[in-house]
């Protein structure tokens, strides 16, 4: 069975083909960006709408395949911008309809933990999932994926994007802070802000502003304090739900685990309590379809024809997901 998911959540328009014993046809992703100023609604979708044929097109070429090879339609079906969703959802259907095969929407933030497992063997692992608008711990126990610990606020890319484009960058910010940091020597203190098992990071961005506003610090050490401060919490927090849990591996997705400074924490506190860290390729940590049509191959049971039965889930959480394909 070969699946052929679409991911349309945010700011990235992809495409990815894979068959039910996880072999990889095809990944294509597609990304809105800014040179300054952050991610506008509907300009991201006006963007999903330009890109979207294109971009399943180059993935059924990559994947050496015709839109009648495909078996199954599977789509992010939420949490995400609503106007994104929609064009995800729409071209979802007209292709699924187009063929006459099963459509499937699915959970964007599991998708990411699915395909990490496939992607790296992991068998149970807790996932650290820090990406633009998420920033979630998550592991599974009573037949869901449990939020360990999440933010109270807003995800830690947009945090870091947010800073980012207060300093005169473009989105997205994350890259770039990583690249100034590397520069940074003097660690200034900022505040830390972790509750309980969650996160937050509004109160860090306005001292972070007003630390640089007042023209007094170094912008590459405020950048490297930024790193190591808000990762030191998501570690710390990860760390905790592992041992709560009693689970012995980390699995790292979303777009904020491209930062290689963040992967080194991990790692580092992995070894630290014998555990495994796991590390995947940036194009399935970023969004993509990939992990989308995975996750359709996993819940195909519960594709349909009925199209008209299916809608987004803009505000979904990872919790209200029955898992029933384990
Ligand atoms: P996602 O929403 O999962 O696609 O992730 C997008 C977010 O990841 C944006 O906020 C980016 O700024 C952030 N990001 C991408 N690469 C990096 C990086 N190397 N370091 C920190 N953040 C990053
Ligand atoms: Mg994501």
């Amino acid at each position: 069975m070969i699946s052929l998911g679409i991911e349309s959540t945010a700011h990235t328009f992809g495409c990815g083909i894979i068959d039910d014993k996880g072999k990889i046809y095809a990944n294509v992703t597609d990304a809105y960006k800014t040179e300054s100023g952050g991610i506008h609604p509907s300009e991201a979708k006006q963007h999903h709408e330009e890109v979207k044929d294109k971009v399943i097109e180059d993935a059924l070429n990559q994947a050496n395949l015709k839109l009648k090879d495909i078996d199954l339609v599977s789509f992010s079906q939420g949490p995400g911008l609503a106007p994104c969703l929609l064009v995800g959802l729409k071209k979802a259907k007209e292709l699924a309809k187009k063929i006459n095969v099963p459509i499937v929407g699915v959970n964007h933030c599991i998708a990411h933990l699915e395909i990490g497992k496939l992607m790296t063997k992991a068998k149970d692992p807790v996932l650290l999932y820090p990406s633009g608008a998420n920033t979630q711990v998550i592991a599974y126990e009573g037949g869901k994926y449990r939020v360990f610990g999440e933010t109270l606020d807003m995800g830690v890319g947009n945090f870091i994007d947010s800073f980012a484009r207060h300093i005169g960058l473009g989105f997205p910010g994350g890259p770039k802070i990583e690249k100034i940091a590397l520069n940074g020597k003097n660690y200034v203190e900022i505040p830390y802000v972790v509750k309980g098992m969650d996160v937050s990071f509004s109160g860090i961005l306005t001292n972070l502003k007003q630390k640089y506003d007042s023209k007094k610090y170094n912008t590459e050490d405020l950048a490297f304090s930024l790193q190591e401060t808000v990762f030191a919490m998501l570690v710390e927090v990860s760390e905790r739900a592992m041992a709560h849990c009693g689970k012995k591996e980390l699995v790292l997705g979303g777009g904020v685990a491209c930062n290689r400074r963040l992967q080194q924490m991990c790692r580092i506190m992995c070894e630290e309590r014998n555990a495994k860290f796991f590390v995947q390729p940036n194009e399935v940590l970023v969004d993509n379809g990939l992990m989308i049509a995975w996750l359709g191959i996993l819940q195909r049971k519960q594709g349909t024809k009925n199209y008209d039965s299916i809608d987004i889930k803009p505000y979904e959480r990872t919790d209200d997901v029955l898992v029933t394909w384990k």
